[in-house]
């Protein structure tokens, strides 16, 4: 089976295709819509498909089997992937308004794709749908509820594809059901995330309505007092601009690579230094949090750019957990292994590369499968 994955953003398009869950080529075209890039998403298509022809792999894309497209937010509609149709094209439009970055570019590829080739079946997988599991008091805010029922004001969480691909992954190091293991996963990359996963489920996550919510980030601030976008707002600074794109290791400290960052804070640098350490005391409290939430605590899972090559930061967040029985084994934490808690740790820390896209060929291929059935 030949799927193609495809993660449209506002001025790039991300592919990968795999045949029986193998992944064959992938590729990120950028800059679309600029003077140095593709005039728009249907030519950035079409180069995917001369890419994919020059491989060798298919000659047109209607040698696919499927198409799965990631899509930002599924909101509470979509709980799982589905196989896209008219109606699900107008559910992920209508979500617009909670995602309005993202959705509208998921939407175009999936509107695009669907034209060029009608007949081959194309799914949608959610970055909200892993985190539908959570309970009310996970995902209300203590704020009028009527704002809940009219705009669907909620804790809606992302990442969701990472958080359930290292979930199962974790499950396969630790030669378990994934359904008989708490884990709190971390998924640390330009944005970030934790999910406390309990039997397999998410049961809470750290970002909320929008990614904002939650651990420090590249260049957003996480949780701050809500009074504060309201203060910059009646100063006249942009408070959406400020936090999304100005805060955490950026606002910090000037840097939002990691890589950056340790190397000037190892050459003494106190501001990076200080950066690092408000981004890992943060994962820390969360740590901390989802530990007093699931109880018992398997395996605490870092991934994404930073979880999975920062032995620096997962030091800094490892240290003093071990009254949790989180316990950090160094020597193996420098080498980047998979597994880098102690033998004797009561909780295992597993260091899991993320793969979105592998995730999103292999749901797809599940909604298809079942479909035929
Ligand atoms: P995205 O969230 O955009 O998918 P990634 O998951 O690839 O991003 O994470 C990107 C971040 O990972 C970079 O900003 C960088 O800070 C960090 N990173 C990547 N490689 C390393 C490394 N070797 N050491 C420390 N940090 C790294």
């Amino acid at each position: 089976m030949k799927i193609l994955v495809l993660n449209a953003g506002s001025s790039s398009l991300k592919y990968a295709l795999y045949e029986n869950l193998g992944k064959r080529v992938e590729g990120n075209i950028e800059h679309i819509g600029e003077p140095n890039g593709p005039k728009d998403h249907r030519t950035a298509l079409f180069e995917i498909e001369r890419e994919l022809a020059g491989h060798g792999e298919i000659r047109a894309f209607d040698e696919l089997d499927a198409v799965g497209h990631r899509v930002v937010h599924g909101g509470e509609k979509f709980v799982e992937p589905v196989q896209i149709d008219e109606r699900v094209v107008e559910a992920i439009r209508a979500l617009i308004p909670l995602a309005p970055l993202h959705n509208p570019a998921n939407l175009q590829g999936i509107e695009l794709m669907r034209k060029l080739i009608p007949d081959i079946p194309q799914v949608a997988v959610f970055d909200t749908a892993f985190h539908q599991s959570m309970e009310e008091e996970a995902y209300l805010y203590a704020i009028p509820l009527a704002l809940y029922e009219k705009y669907g004001i909620r804790r809606y969480g992302f990442h969701g594809t990472s958080h359930a691909y290292v979930a199962k992954e974790a499950a396969k190091y630790l030669k378990r059901a994934p359904e008989t293991l708490n884990l709190i996963t971390l998924h640390l990359g330009n944005g970030a995330s934790a999910c406390a996963v309990q039997r397999g489920r998410s049961v809470d996550t750290s970002m909320g309505f929008t990614p904002l919510e939650g651990l420090v980030m590249g260049t957003r601030s996480g949780d701050i007092d809500p009074e504060i976008p309201i203060f910059m707002q009646k100063e006249g600074m942009d408070a959406d601009r400020l936090l999304n794109k100005e805060s955490g290791l950026k606002g910090l400290c000037g840097h939002n690579d990691v890589r950056t960052i340790e190397k000037m804070a190892k050459a003494g640098d106190k501001t990076s230094r200080t950066a690092l350490k408000i981004f890992s005391r943060r994962i820390k409290k969360y740590i901390g949090a989802y530990t007093a939430l699931l109880g018992n605590v398997d395996a605490v899972v870092f991934t994404g750019g930073i979880g999975e090559h920062s032995a620096m930061v997962r030091r800094m967040v490892c240290e003093g957990l071990e009254p949790l029985g989180i316990c950090l084994d160094d020597t193996k934490n420098r080498k980047n292994v998979n597994i880098v808690s102690t033998e004797g740790s009561g909780v295992k820390i597993l260091v899991i590369p993320t793969d979105e896209a592998l995730e999103i060929a292999r749901q797809t291929e599940t909604v298809l499968s079942v479909h035929k059935l």
